[in-house]
């Protein structure tokens, strides 16, 4: 089961520029770099990574807190 409602997974489409998503998902279903979020819950850091990137760098916080947006929403 996808899990599409997931905070971070909303705020990251919503930086991308998406509305809904769904469509950002849809747009990087097949990429072999999408875009990612850092998990902390005090950092909102975003960046392209690997679609499987669980455990990235964050340049912003500092943490390996990176996890792109097709692992958040289990498709990865
Ligand atoms: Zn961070």
């Amino acid at each position: 089961m996808f899990n599409l409602t997931h905070p971070k997974l909303v705020t990251l489409a919503e930086a991308e520029g998406y509305a809904e998503v769904v469509d950002f998902l849809e747009d990087y279903a097949q990429g072999s770099i999408v875009p990612a979020i850092c998990m902390a819950p005090d950092c909102d850091h975003t960046a392209d990574l690997e679609p499987d990137q669980r455990a990235g760098f964050c340049e912003a916080c500092g943490r390996p807190t990176m996890k792109s947006g097709l692992v958040i929403a289990g498709m990865n």
